[in-house]
């Protein structure tokens, strides 16, 4: 794609992407582009393939055929300018780490491998705790940490990677209203900065309140672009088979 320069300046686009587990197809003939500095929501039911949509664009899964492009490139050539926040339930919480390590890790790029985390880093990781309200629980085992409380430190770990393309797996999943509202404040705060984000995201009510744009998902796109024109009822029903009971 990159080669008549169309998705050279897109921060993330799937160029004919087809995955399969086991021979048994999930994603057919994916193709999109998502435009710098917006906030894009992966919208489709459950199994539609969301997951394994960004999995296969970090290269932990491998396509069938096609490919994804950052940035115009592949991923390993602009690694440290995307950032990624897995989903919560994947993640082994009682591993006995603060949650001023979780951050600190987030900037292992920068400080290199063991070299020692100084102050100056510290600093940082403290900074992005204070912007996700957590300044209070650096020093707290993530174990003993709400699941809400564990998804701002996420967040923080990839606020200081200064990253240009985040994507998220389900970031809103199970958290509580006042962490919704801190995650929304930040990815806008990150898109008025000219950041892209591109989020997993369960709950068509919020959808088109939260993000410009929605890639509708159902093994294949369904549709793609702003979320006024892909929230209808005719994409939705089509996306989830009539098992939608409530339209508005
Ligand atoms: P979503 O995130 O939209 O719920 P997923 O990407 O997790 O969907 O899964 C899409 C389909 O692929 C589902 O049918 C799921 O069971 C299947 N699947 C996901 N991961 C694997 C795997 N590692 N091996 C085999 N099948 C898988």
């Amino acid at each position: 794609m990159s080669s008549n320069g169309s998705a050279g300046n897109s921060p993330l686009a799937a160029c004919e992407v087809t995955v399969a587990y086991r021979n048994t197809p999930v994603l057919t003939d994916l193709s999109f582009e998502v435009p710098p500095g917006t906030l894009t929501a992966i919208v489709g039911p459950n199994g539609a393939g969301k997951s394994t949509l960004i999995k296969t664009a970090l290269g932990l899964v491998q396509p069938l055929k096609g490919q994804f492009e950052f940035f115009g490139k592949s991923f390993r050539e602009v690694d440290g300018r995307v950032s990624y926040v897995p989903q919560r339930t994947s993640v082994d919480w009682d591993f006995p780490v603060t949650s001023l390590d979780v951050v600190c890790m987030g900037l292992y790029r920068k400080i290199g491998w063991f070299r020692p985390v100084r102050a100056r880093h510290r600093g940082r990781a403290m900074e992005a705790l204070a912007e996700v309200g957590m300044q209070d629980y650096a020093k707290r085992q993530i174990s003993q940490l709400s699941g809400g409380q564990q998804q701002r430190v996420f967040l923080a770990r990839a606020l200081v990677q200064d990253a240009e393309l985040f994507l998220m797996d389900e970031p809103l999943a199970g958290v509580d209203v006042a962490t919704e509202k801190t995650i929304i404040n930040t990815l806008h705060r990150l898109r008025d900065e000219g950041k892209t984000a591109m989020v997993v995201h369960h709950d068509l009510d919020t959808v088109s309140e939260y993000f410009d744009r929605v890639l509708l998902l159902n093994r294949q796109v369904i549709a793609e672009g702003a979320a006024k024109d892909v929230m209808t009822s005719e994409h939705l029903k089509q996306a989830y088979s009539g098992k939608l009971l409530i339209l508005s």
